[in-house]
């Protein structure tokens, strides 16, 4: 028989991880119970967050939106501050599973599962998030790119939770944008996706870009110099062509049940064409379907 602990304040648990120190931690339990199942992971004791209410707060901090671990996908595409300053993540969000799935699952699940396919991770890299991780000890804040080791893996301490994710409010990007493609409509884990921020001046020209690709790599793929490629440029056919070109060259894809590396290294390519029908009405608008 298995011990199930649902504590309802840090403090407790605390308490319970200082008893059972190998313990397994769930949220909505949509990642850890099909690996339970799958036979791949086990132990004696589960201990269960959904009842510390502090981590489901999200808020704002002056500049900064704080999104508590435990707040469930569904939570957050009902939140006025995800829909308003962070329309990457609600785009991502709003193709993340099913109903029931948004419903149980957490973002704090999806990051510290850190599937290359997770459809938080992208927008949670162009966002420039920290996440918050707390122990009994104290709490420390660590940007994501260096918090997710790689897949499946992150830099969790063994004593410790993920509490928050902080997101400083973009400012003044024209575009922001999501996009994954899946085998199916819904209910499909990415084959590819992108995210994207992008600010551009009043002629169209970009003046900041940043871009990450979800499944064509390990973890997260961005490129700085392509970031750079785009700036004082249109999103124009032949800039993004160039870009796509470029992409291609820099992920490093898997073959896998659900595709094939060199479709991957395509579809990453093809998927920027799409930011120049994001772009606003006026800026040379064109579309191409992938
Ligand atoms: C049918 C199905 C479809 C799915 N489709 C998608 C999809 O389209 N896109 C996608 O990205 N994912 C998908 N998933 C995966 C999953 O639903 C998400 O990753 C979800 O966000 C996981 O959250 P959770 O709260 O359920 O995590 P859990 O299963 O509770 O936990 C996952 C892991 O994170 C750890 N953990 C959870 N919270 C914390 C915390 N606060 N601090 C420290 N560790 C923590 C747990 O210990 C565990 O190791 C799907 C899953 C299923 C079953």
């Amino acid at each position: 028989m298995r011990e199930v602990f649902l504590p309802a304040t840090l403090a407790e648990l605390w308490s319970l991880l200082d008893l059972h120190p190998r313990a397994l931690l769930f949220a909505g339990g949509t990642d850890l119970f099909v690996k339970m199942r799958a036979g791949k992971t086990d132990a004696g004791a589960l201990i269960g967050l959904e009842r510390i209410t502090s981590l489901k707060e999200i808020r704002e901090e002056q500049n900064d939106i704080l999104i508590g671990a435990g707040a469930t996908h569904a939570e957050l595409l009902r939140h006025r501050l995800i829909s308003t300053h962070l329309p990457v993540l609600h785009r991502a969000l709003a193709v993340l599973g099913s109903p029931p799935i948004r419903s149980m699952g957490t973002i704090g699940g999806n990051l510290c599962t850190a599937s290359p396919a997770g459809d938080a991770l992208p927008p949670l890299y162009v966002l420039r998030a920290s996440v918050e991780t707390a122990s009994a000890a104290g709490t420390r804040l660590t940007p994501i790119k260096d918090f997710i080791a790689g897949p499946g893996q992150t830099r969790l301490g063994e004593d410790e939770i993920v509490t928050a994710i902080r997101v400083q409010k973009p400012a003044d990007f024209n575009i922001q944008h999501y996009e994954k493609v899946g085998q199916r409509k819904s209910m499909a884990c990415a084959v590819a996706s992108l995210a994207a921020l992008i600010r551009l001046d009043p002629s169209g020209a970009v003046q900041t870009a940043r871009l990450a690709w979800g499944s064509v790599g390990p973890t997260v793929v961005t490129d700085e110099g392509l970031d750079n490629f785009l700036v004082g440029q249109t999103l124009s056919r032949e800039t993004l062509g160039a870009a796509a070109e470029k992409i291609r060259r820099a992920v490093s894809p898997i073959d896998d049940i659900r595709a094939s590396a060199d479709y991957r290294r395509q579809i990453s390519g093809n998927l920027l064409y799409r930011l120049s029908a994001a772009a606003p009405a006026g800026n040379d608008a064109w579309n191409e379907t992938l």
